[in-house]
């Protein structure tokens, strides 16, 4: 028994009417309760419940503070590499997309992480594209095991491995795993995935089950909203989180909520979500999984986040860069261009010319590009604590 088999009897089309149809009345009442179904979460995310965005948003403020303090979890991503053997047509890092590429050394991981720990960060998220060959777990167990000593907090977003391939990188200190299943629109998923492994939609909904069984205790899943009917998205992540919540239950969980940005290749999202919808959802997610993390990343404005802060957020990326050595310009000198999964050297082609301003390309643009130091700042101003450790430092800086 996994998801995959409570996934597929879940009626989300049925969930995604009532949500459309949803009365005010109905949704007064949902937002009154205080142990939300699925059913009312559905309600809380209704064109209805969009009205009533004000005292939604303070029962999500008045939780957030009660359950995590006012406290903001900070982390920044590490990108190990950007080669990949998939082709999702929303990401930059795509196997035919010609970009620049590399994977750095253990080394170079080091420098990285010396940038971001010079700058506070003590949770570090390593993040790589899809490739058994360049992004091996042994490969992966080298980076975590050099970083364990100096980052208490090693959370891994890589390509879904099998539970035994997952055990070394617990037992070298990693303690996180993020797995987005992007959509949980299958058609759209195939759609969207059109070569690789990753077109396995089963083996991605399963991943964070199996990361459980390999000694992860904190998992994060998420959804690229973008990409289907965000309603109908929200009710398959909520049901998602809500399983795992009651059979991971030694786990901590966190939900992001990523929106599609632009990135290399020509990608238009076929669907859209307003800052008002994202607002609402984040505020429905926090009464309907009062102690699940809320991330938000770099992808939204600057605005939206300082905005979001106070309302459910809990964890947020400051300062990122989406491409290998973007911290320090570590792994330059092994950039090389990549046609349809092709290596071609610098300088071999003209698509490969060489210069000192290269860098590898980055997975997608982020919109928020104040310092870690600025947003640490503004979280002050806002009269809450800026925490870059672990979660129990979050909890217990209160
Ligand atoms: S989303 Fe992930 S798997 Fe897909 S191309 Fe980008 S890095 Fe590779």
């Amino acid at each position: 028994m996994s998801f995959v088999s409570e996934f597929n009897s879940l009626q989300l089309d049925a969930l995604t009417l009532r949500s459309l149809n949803c009365a005010s009345n109905a949704a007064r009442s949902s937002l009154a309760k205080s142990a939300l179904s699925l059913a009312d979460f559905a309600h809380l995310i209704s064109p209805a419940a969009s009205d009533l965005l004000e005292p939604l948003s303070r029962r999500s403020q008045q939780l957030t503070q009660q359950r995590f303090g006012k406290v903001i979890r900070l982390f920044a991503p590490l990108y190990l590499s950007n080669e990949c053997i998939n082709n999702c047509k929303y990401c930059g890092f795509s196997r035919d997309n010609p970009i620049l590429r590399v994977t750095l050394s253990v080394d170079d991981v080091l420098r990285e992480a010396r940038a971001l720990m010079e700058q506070g960060f003590r949770n570090i998220l390593l993040v790589s594209g899809e490739h058994p060959k360049f992004v091996s777990s042994g490969y992966l167990c080298e980076c975590v095991e050099a970083l364990h000593q100096g980052v208490p907090s090693i959370s891994l977003e890589v390509g879904p491995m099998e539970i035994e391939d997952y055990r070394p990188l617990v037992g070298a200190g990693a303690d996180g795993l993020v797995v987005y299943q992007e959509t949980y629109d299958r058609a759209i998923y195939a759609d969207m995935h059109t070569s690789g492994p990753k077109r396995n939609f089963d083996w991605r909904l399963e991943t964070p089950e199996r990361a459980y069984a390999a000694g992860f205790r904190r998992l994060g899943i998420g959804a690229l909203f973008g990409l289907a009917d965000w309603r109908k998205e929200a009710l398959a992540l909520a049901a998602h989180a809500d399983y795992l919540l009651r059979t991971c239950w030694k786990a901590q969980l966190t939900i992001s909520l990523p929106r599609l940005r632009p990135c290399a290749g020509v990608f238009q999202p076929p669907t859209s979500m307003t800052d008002r919808d994202l607002v609402q959802l984040v505020c429905a997610l926090r009464l309907m999984f009062p102690d699940a993390g809320l991330v938000l990343s770099t992808r939204e404005t600057e605005a939206l986040r300082n905005g979001l802060i106070p309302l459910g957020i809990t964890l947020l990326s400051a300062g990122s860069h989406t491409e290998p050595g973007g911290y320090t310009g570590a792994g330059r000198e092994k950039l090389h261009h990549t046609e349809r999964g092709r290596i071609i050297e610098l300088g071999a082609s003209e698509w490969a010319a060489g210069g000192d301003a290269l860098q590898a390309t980055e997975q997608f643009d982020i919109a928020d590009e104040r310092s870690p130091g600025e947003v640490a700042q503004l979280i002050r101003e806002l009269g809450y604590e800026p925490v870059w450790k672990d979660w129990d430092a979050a909890l217990t800086a209160v």
